[in-house]
């Protein structure tokens, strides 16, 4: 077993073999975790939120869930999920965004937390993939569009676990987004614990 405590709106990695359980345990209530991962034998091969909900034919995920690569193939099972809340739609935040929507210049993002995790692989910063956003509510209207985000209904210690059906190598970003009700207006941190079934 091996386990990583990711400080809150900071970023980390992990690596796990297939088969093998990855956990995502939140410290205090109400925060989302930015999941990404890669195929640890092509850093090309990456987590796809697009390619997951297009298998699926649907926008929630749920317990029993696959996970799909940007190459079509299986990289997770959500085997547990007490929240039941998580996100396929969003990008993860970045400077712009900070600067765009608040005037925030320099503030931290989960792009540039994944960007600083995964920095020695060389992944050109305009290609980094897509979360899958955990623990993150994103509600559809009936008019196509997407309500004002809301408070992360995690409480202490929730996790979800995934079983990996490929080896990989997982970056997470403990979402710096302190603008919105997402995460309590105060970033926290979140437990990334990787263990044999
Ligand atoms: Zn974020």
């Amino acid at each position: 077993m091996k386990s990583i405590v990711v400080k809150g709106g900071h970023g980390g990695r992990i690596e796990a073999k297939r088969g093998q359980l990855i956990e995502i345990t939140t410290v205090e209530e109400s925060q989302v975790c930015d999941l990404f991962a890669f195929n640890s034998d092509n850093i090309r091969e990456a987590l796809s939120p697009g390619h997951t909900r297009q298998v699926k034919r649907h926008i929630y995920l749920k317990k029993g869930d696959v996970l799909y690569s940007n190459l079509r193939r299986q990289m997770f099972l959500l085997i547990d999920d007490p929240v039941g809340v998580n996100d396929l739609c969003m990008s993860q935040c970045d400077p712009e965004r900070y600067e765009l929507s608040y005037g925030l210049k320099n503030h931290r993002s989960c792009r540039h937390n994944l960007a600083e995790a995964m920095k020695d692989f060389g992944i050109p910063y305009e290609y980094l993939p897509e979360p899958v956003n955990i623990f993150q509510p994103t509600f559809i209207q009936a008019d196509g569009t997407f309500a004002a985000p809301t408070q992360s209904p995690a409480k202490a210690g929730d996790t979800v676990t995934l079983r990996t059906l490929m080896d990989v190598i997982v970056a997470v970003s403990a979402c710096p987004q302190d603008q919105t009700p997402l995460n309590k207006h105060r970033p926290s941190d979140l437990r990334i614990t990787v263990r044999d079934v």
